[in-house]
């Protein structure tokens, strides 16, 4: 009994200094962090939409100086931001001394550098970064193509789809069969009731069947009410297909200034040789392919290696300047490339991603800085903060021109009631005719009774 007691009280003491502990922890940790960041931090970034920019007062601004601005608040610290000094993100040159923002933070010349700076295994052995606050992969930024001569020659028939034309001419020919079959059924068509003789010859119903489609009444016109079911509805079938033809080539027309591009993947960009494709020198996008054992990222680093000084560009906005100046298309990656296709409509990104992977905060090796401001990032993560400055920094400008690229040609399932009502049409027209020769028939069989009679 006493023995239990005890227990039980040890064990409270210990749940209370427990439940103590986790409620002090937020205090412990911004107090610790206090403790290792007294002195303002130099922090540096690079000029990159849309992580910083300059405004036209000369100030920065982007979705890196807002998440500054944020874990600043968070971890109560105090900093001066500036751009690199060399406008590079960091690689080793020759002699194994490293360049950019990588550079800058192994000298000790800035305490952190907070930019779209790639987490890379190389930059992890000489620097530390935090967890990715941003994930991104590698694409290819192209200018969105006007249609091929080829195409634009028969682009009249684009309107509607391959399978509505095959449809549209399988309807039209057996119609013109039904009105055919319709002038030898009916008695009321025919020139004289004993001789079966019509004015609806294969010939002519074919001809009648393409006169409704250009709006013209053609010869000869339909005698009977079963011949007439069928020429109105095809008329109705074809005014209806015509307002759609119009409509869609309408939009065809304004939509063909900018198609989509053909090269979606990193395989459809070796296909061709119209378009030049190349990368930021000595980015970790280039050492992505240039590391890789795919055979097709091997084919990409090899053709980029061999006309190093033509494809290769300094900086991001030079790579996305050529991509709408010229045949070029630039392999990078896909935040920035989704910032400047938002922000320019004649720019668009392939569906490809490939080389997941991650920006962090990076800050010298082992730094103490690192641990606080990933919870201060995950923190962000979590609130929702990271998704709302992404919204605001990404914003689409380009709204009304997608709704043009997002243009298809009229499917047969769109017009599928007009299809149907045809169908029936037809069937009318037929009973319709056999009913026409039936009466007839005992109309003649009536009157010779009572001849005979
Ligand atoms: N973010 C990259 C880096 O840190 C630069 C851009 C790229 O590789 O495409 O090197």
């Amino acid at each position: 009994m006493k023995k239990s007691l005890v227990l039980t009280f040890t064990l409270v003491i210990l749940w209370m200094e427990n439940t103590g502990a986790e409620e002090s922890d937020g205090f412990h940790f911004k107090a610790r962090t206090k403790r290792q960041i007294q002195k303002t931090l130099t922090i540096t970034t690079i000029l990159e939409k849309p992580f910083a920019m300059l405004t036209e007062s000369g100030e920065l601004e982007g979705y890196c100086v807002d998440l500054l601005s944020e874990l600043s608040q968070a971890l109560e610290f105090n900093y001066t931001i500036y751009v690199v000094k060399d406008g590079r993100y960091g690689t080793k040159d020759q002699n194994g001394v490293w360049n950019g923002m990588v550079g800058e933070v192994i000298r000790k010349e800035a305490d952190l550098a907070v930019a779209p700076l790639t987490i890379t295994a190389v930059r992890e052995n000489v620097i530390s970064f935090t967890k990715p606050f941003l994930q991104t992969g590698i694409s290819i930024l192209l200018k969105k193509e006007a249609s091929s001569e080829g195409s634009y020659l028969f682009g009249f028939l684009n309107p509607f789809s391959k399978e509505l034309w095959i449809g549209i001419i399988i309807s039209y020919v057996i119609t013109s069969l039904c009105l055919f079959l319709v002038g030898r059924i009916s008695p009321c068509e025919w020139a004289e009731p004993s001789n079966e003789q019509n004015q609806y010859t294969l010939l002519n119903s074919l001809w009648f069947g393409l006169g409704a489609f250009t709006l013209q009444g053609v010869e000869p016109q339909p005698k009977s009410v079963s011949a007439r079911i069928i020429a109105i509805i095809w008329w109705l079938f074809s005014v209806t297909l015509l307002a759609a033809y119009i409509a869609s080539f309408a939009s065809y027309v304004n939509n063909s200034e900018n198609q989509t591009p053909n090269i979606q993947t990193f395989e459809d960009l070796l296909k061709q040789n119209k378009i030049e494709f190349g990368t930021l020198a000595n980015s970790s996008t280039f050492n992505f392919f240039k590391n890789s054992k795919n055979p097709t990222f091997r084919k990409i680093y090899e053709y980029m290696d061999k006309r190093k000084d033509r494809v290769l560009v300094k900086t991001f906005s030079d790579g996305v300047q050529r991509v709408r100046e010229s045949n070029y298309a630039y392999l990078g990656e896909a935040s920035s490339q989704d910032f400047v296709a938002a922000k320019h409509c004649d720019l668009v990104r392939a569906q490809e991603i490939i080389g997941g992977r991650g920006y962090g905060i990076a800050a010298e090796l082992d730094s103490p800085l690192i641990r606080p401001l990933t919870i201060a990032i995950l923190e962000q993560f979590e609130t929702g903060n990271l998704e709302y400055l992404r919204q605001k920094w990404w914003e689409n400008t380009c709204t009304a021109t997608e709704e043009h690229a997002s243009w298809v040609p009229v499917q047969p399932h769109t017009l599928g009631g007009i299809f149907l009502i045809l169908g029936i049409g037809l069937a009318l027209g037929l009973i319709v005719s056999c009913l026409e020769l039936v009466c007839k028939s005992k109309n003649k069989a009536d009157h010779q009774q009572v001849n005979l009679s």
